[in-house]
């Protein structure tokens, strides 16, 4: 019973940002649940290298090359991954960057860089799933937030809103798509140790203690902490659960 409920044998994952921090973290999950996984990133080394890796477990997996801020290279993944392999089952947007100026130095370029790569993708990448996954029978788009999208910070104006955003669309999606059997929930990261908050620590004095003392489990997070999570929200274990946003952050969020 309990391995059927978690069971992605048959399932296929799209995982934007896959090659590398929490969307390799969450990849492994879903490959050693079980799932193909299509693996989306713009930097071809890094998302052969995070292919072979899940190969090495046993799974069937592909790089496919896209920027995920542009249209008709979404379109042309999503075509990609059903060539591949025949289905679409679990989208999980995650590709993300962050551009660290307080809002009166941010360039509107910068702006639109963040909100492009955060929250615009993740519209372009689940409005081109939403067909395959309806004619299947149903699916899971997981959505990944930040602490950010509750708390503000003053040096990561563009980001923030990207990730207030990513919630309000997560729960949007959820009622539009609950008569196609779509579930869309949204993840909300702590502080996890990647390439992202290794550029943070050098940019922000003091980072790396802060979050330490502010995280009431008393450490950075890891990639693979997102492995479970992402494969509950992809399971059938969380079919009667959408439109959330959980936070994944050692108690960071509710720290008083
Ligand atoms: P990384 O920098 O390690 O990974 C970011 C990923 O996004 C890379 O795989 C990158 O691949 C991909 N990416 C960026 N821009 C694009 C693009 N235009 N098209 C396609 N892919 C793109 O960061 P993390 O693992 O830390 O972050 C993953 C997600 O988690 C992000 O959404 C981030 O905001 C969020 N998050 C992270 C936290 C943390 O503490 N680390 C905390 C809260 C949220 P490539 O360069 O090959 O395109």
């Amino acid at each position: 019973m309990t391995s059927q409920l978690f069971d992605l044998a048959g399932r296929v994952a799209v995982v934007t940002g896959g090659n590398g921090g929490i969307g390799l973290g969450m990849a492994r999950g879903l490959a050693a649940a079980g799932a193909a996984i299509a693996i989306v990133g713009r930097n071809e080394a890094k998302s052969n290298a995070a292919v072979a890796e899940l190969a090495a477990i046993g799974a069937r997996a592909i790089a496919i090359a896209a920027d995920v801020t542009d249209q008709a290279e979404v379109e042309a993944m999503v075509a990609h991954v059903l060539e591949a392999f025949g289905r679409l089952d679990i989208l999980v947007n995650n590709a993300g960057i962050n551009i660290r100026k307080p809002p009166h130095e941010l360039a509107l370029a910068d702006w639109r860089q963040v909100l492009d790569t955060n929250l615009t993708s993740a519209f372009l990448c689940s409005q081109a799933a939403h067909s395959a996954m309806k004619q299947d029978g149903g699916g899971k788009v997981i959505n990944i937030g930040s602490m950010m999208s509750i708390f503000g910070a003053s040096y990561s104006p563009a980001y923030a809103a990207s990730k207030g955003g990513i919630v309000q669309f997560t729960r949007s999606c959820a009622v539009a798509w609950a008569p196609d059997g779509i579930q869309v929930n949204a993840i909300l990261p702590g502080w996890i140790d990647t390439e992202l908050t290794q550029n943070a620590r050098r940019e922000v004095d003091g980072l790396h203690d802060k979050v330490l003392v502010r995280t009431p489990a008393a450490r950075w997070g890891a990639a693979d902490d997102f492995a479970g999570i992402a494969v509950f929200l992809a399971s059938a274990a969380s079919d009667f659960v959408t439109g959330t946003a959980i936070p994944v952050d050692g108690g960071f969020s509710v720290m008083g």
